[in-house]
Parts: C-alpha cells; structure tokens; sequence
C-alpha cells in the first residue's frame, strides 16, 4: 500500500460559525500526575568515562559495531536512566565491538521535585531540539547546548543508537525514526522482538530544532549511522521501565546483524510502519479532545471528529488514522496530536 501524505478524504479542520452559547472551556483544573516509580541513584555516573559525567563504556575488544544508548535527554523521564542503571550494575560488554551508555541531562534530573515534574525536562532549552549543525558550532552557549558539543563525539561515532524517551500523556510504546531507510530497518528490528512495541514510525520532525536521531551523521546521505528514538511508555510507570530493558537487550542481542544486514536474525512479530501526515496545532488555548485519546489509537473512519479547537472541528483525514501522542493540554501554538497513516507490516 502506498504511503504518502495524499489519499486525503476529509479536511483535517472546519471552521465552525462564531456564534455560539458555548464558551471556552478555560478553567479546567490543573492535571495531578501520578509518580509510580521511585527515582533512580545516578550516584556512579557522576564521575563518568573520559571524566565526562553521565558516560560509561563497555568495549569488547574486537571490532564490531559501535552501539550507544542515550536515556534522559530530558531529565523529568528517568525511565530510560532506570533502565541504563541497572544494566551497567551487569557490567554489559558486547560480543563485540564497544557499547556507550549516555545519561544525557544529569543537570536536569538532578533537579527534579515530584511536586513540579514538568520542571525538570530540561534546564535551559530542550536538549532535544539543539542538534543542528550550526548551532552545534556556533558560539551561543547553553547548558544543553554546552553538553550536546560535550556528548557529541560519542553520538558521531554511533554505527546503532537506541535514544530512550516517555510520554506524560498515556501512549502505546512506538518507536520513532527520522526519515531515512538505514533508521527504519533498525527500529523495525527491534520493534519485531518479543515484548517490543511494533509501531515504527517516520515522522516530520521538530519545529524547534533537530533531534539527537536527527544529528547529522544519522542523516547524512551514503552514511551508516542508524539511530531510533524508543517512547517506552508514560513517563513515571514502572512498565515503561521494563519496555525499555526488552528494546536494549534486543539491540545488543542483534547489534551485529543489524549493523551488517540491516535486519535481525529472529522475528517474534512483524514491525507496522507509519508515517505522520500532519502535526496538529493548537490555534487556540481552548483545544480539547472529544475523547481521552490514549496514543496509537486507530480511528477507522475518514471525517471522525476528534477534537475542537476554539471553534474549529478537528477531523481525521483518512480512514485508519493513528493518533499519535496527544497533547491533553495543549498550549496555543503547541503541538496537539500527529496524525498518521499506516503502512505496511514490514518483516525485519
Ligand atoms: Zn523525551
């Protein structure tokens, strides 16, 4: 089945008449998010490799593929930081090659306070949205931006990076791929293990700024670098934990495969690919679902009304349309919801 963003049936927003009895829906009460799972003790990755804070290497030896796993590039979302703890307490060597585990935003975990835990994300600027070249070499300096140049050596030498995230808002796991096909067959090997998420899904990336999948060496054309971004889950469950561990052990478990075949050598699942076809955002700050919406559901008919903004109707555009994680509060100007088509279910 064709994938492109056309096939469109419905527009994705009608105007309504401005009169109405309505009024905004401003007022609703503030969100209580529940915190499940306990902070983890980053205390031994302080010090770090090559004296660099939140670093440690396992090197095998041989030659082999170069396999970095970064978790807390926001530092509110210490599921992926849990996970990289106790996989360094197993002194986690590859068969071969050299594996790089990297806690991205010490800083901004260091100062989280489960009574603020949307403050933590980053300190600065988000960390996730610095990656572009010239900012990279330019002379502004940031807190993430200084870290980003400090982490960068070991991100361009990636040959396989796996970047862990959550989500605050409920979400099936998925996992995320710049557009590029070298990405794709990598997040399709891992979404094809067992216990895995198999949404892989290629999306249009960021206003504000490229991501650390999207470093140039990942996007480069003619390169070898792979690189995924896993949503594991809600940002403060303790499953999200356990998805996170699954998408690690299956990466050094196939990191040789992928690395020289671009496919794994065993498949519990087949990988869905998707692509998203438009990001939604909030023109007004009245934006409210019709439904709690929880991410990666499939609305099967064109013309659904999922949302309204202010005064628009917001309506899928296709048949089978996947929301993915929406945004229950958006802000004005913000980023609502993607949505997305499905494309194939792919074997890796
Ligand atoms: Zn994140």
């Amino acid at each position: 089945m064709s994938c492109k963003a056309g096939l469109r049936h419905h527009p994705i927003r009608i105007r309504q008449p401005q009169l109405t009895e309505q009024l905004p829906g401003t007022g609703r009460p503030a969100e209580i998010f529940k915190i499940d799972l306990p902070l983890p003790d980053l205390s031994a990755w302080q010090g770090g490799a090559h004296d660099i804070p939140g670093v440690c290497i396992f090197d095998s030896g041989t030659a082999g593929p170069e396999i970095v796993v970064s978790a807390l590039v926001h530092g509110n979302e210490y599921a992926g930081a849990c996970a990289l703890e106790r996989l360094r307490q197993t002194n986690p060597v590859p068969r071969s090659g050299r594996l790089t585990l990297i806690l991205a935003n010490l800083s901004a975990f260091n100062a989280f306070d489960r009574t603020r835990p949307l403050h933590s994300r980053y300190c600065d600027e988000d960390l996730n949205r610095v990656w572009h070249p010239g900012r990279l070499s330019g002379h502004e300096h940031s807190l993430e931006l200084d870290r980003a140049r400090r982490i960068r050596p070991f991100i361009q030498r990636a040959d396989l990076l796996l970047d862990i995230h959550s989500t605050l808002w409920p979400s099936e796991p998925l996992f995320i791929v710049p557009p590029r096909p070298r990405s794709v067959e990598l997040a399709c090997a891992l979404a094809s293990g067992k216990e895995l998420p198999a949404l892989v899904l290629t999306d249009l990336g960021h206003n504000g700024g490229p991501r650390l999948i999207e470093e140039g060496h990942f996007m480069s054309a003619g390169g070898t670098g792979r690189s995924c971004l896993l949503e594991a889950g809600q940002h403060w469950e303790k499953n999200t934990v356990t998805v996170a561990e699954a998408a690690i052990l299956r990466l050094l478990e196939q990191a040789e495969n992928i690395h020289l075949a671009g496919k794994s050598s065993e498949l519990d699942h087949p990988a869905v690919t998707a692509i998203v076809t438009d990001n939604v955002l909030a023109r007004s700050s009245d934006f409210t679902f019709v439904e709690p919406w929880v991410g990666g559901k499939n609305i099967p008919h064109a013309g659904s009304v999922i949302a309204r903004d202010g005064d628009d109707l917001i309506c899928t555009p296709y048949d089978n349309c996947l929301l993915i994680m929406p945004n229950h509060r958006p802000r004005r100007g913000q980023l609502a919801v993607r949505l997305a088509r499905i494309c194939t279910a792919s074997q890796s």
